[in-house]
């Protein structure tokens, strides 16, 4: 709900909640936080993006929820099919499970698509929304009701000081039967001393969330970690190697897995693969000893998304 509120959402709102009602919790929140505020929400669920556009339009919806991709991709679908979203009744755009509402060339091209004012949120399953832009939508503030912050260098377990990049680390305290106690996030984020000039006194990441402490990678709102892939396809020893391949398809980032092994592999690999961590995941058969073998630390990922923020395993250079 502050999420909701620092956005400048009030009761009159229409919230469209673009995305089907699947595992992402995130959307979850957002559904409860737009009811408990007495704004009205539009579930936009088992439509193409083409009806979710119609629905929008039809209903006068003045807000919309969705990941910073899928807004790219309303965006392109809309010019397509002819609906003039620019011009529409959308007002505000509330982004979440990907860097790219922070991003300040992001934020902007998704703002002049819509002709709307984009703000980002932050959160993760484990901890719930912790951070929301403001007015000034430059950066994060922490939700210090609810979350005692601290910025650590993820070697040292020291804190660091303002400006310099460092491992977000929070313990929460406003979630029922959930407690996480200096959890480290994996987030990487500069904060600075002074209070942000919105006049909002909690704590204030420039930026938002700069990179990732480890090589996980946000896909469409779901948190993907390639050990969880390596450690699906291992499960069919007949595939002989692999890559697993980030890219951008229609604005939208996406996963594929290339696999050396039989074709009858390719299948059950998908299945368990969606079933195991939740999304479409492509499988692709390439020629034998078409991938090169690695002899010392193997990089098996290929990141060829158009934009990216990640970190390394020693978390600070991104
Ligand atoms: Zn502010």
């Amino acid at each position: 709900m502050e999420v909701l509120k620092s956005a400048g959402v009030t009761q009159f709102d229409r919230c469209y909640l673009a995305f089907s009602f699947g595992p992402f919790i995130g959307f979850w929140a957002a559904y409860d936080g737009i009811q408990k505020l007495g704004a009205l929400a539009i579930p936009g669920g088992s439509m193409s993006s083409e009806e979710r556009l119609n629905s929008m339009i039809q209903n006068h919806a003045t807000v919309l929820l969705c990941t910073p991709s899928y807004a790219l991709h309303l965006a392109e679908v809309a010019e397509k099919v002819g609906i003039d979203m620019k011009n529409s009744s959308i007002q505000k755009i509330i982004s979440a499970g990907e860097p790219g509402g922070s991003i300040p060339s992001v934020r902007q091209q998704i703002e002049n698509l819509f002709g709307a004012k984009l703000y980002d949120h932050v959160g993760m399953t484990e901890m719930g929304a912790y951070g929301y832009s403001c007015q000034k939508r430059n950066g994060i503030h922490v939700n210090e009701k609810e979350f005692i912050v601290e910025i650590i260098n993820p070697d040292t377990l020291e804190h660091v000081k303002p400006g310099e990049k460092g491992e977000l680390v929070l313990t929460n305290l406003g979630r029922y039967g959930y407690p996480m106690i200096r959890y480290r996030t994996g987030d990487v984020v500069i904060y600075q001393k002074e209070p942000c000039v919105c006049g909002n006194p909690h704590l204030f990441l420039p930026g938002g969330i700069v990179g990732r402490a480890d090589d996980m990678v946000v896909i469409r709102g779901m948190n993907i970690y390639p050990t969880s892939i390596e450690a699906i396809i291992r499960e069919f020893p007949e595939i002989k190697e692999f890559r697993i391949v980030y890219y951008t398809e229609r604005e939208m980032d996406q996963v594929k897995v290339l696999i050396e092994g039989p074709e009858n592999a390719v299948e059950p690999l998908a299945r368990l693969l969606r079933v195991r961590i939740g999304l479409r995941i492509e499988v692709e058969r390439v020629e034998n000893n078409h991938l090169t073998r690695f002899e010392m630390k193997a990089k098996r990922v290929i990141d060829q998304r158009e934009s990216k923020v990640r970190g390394n395993v020693n978390g600070i250079s991104i």
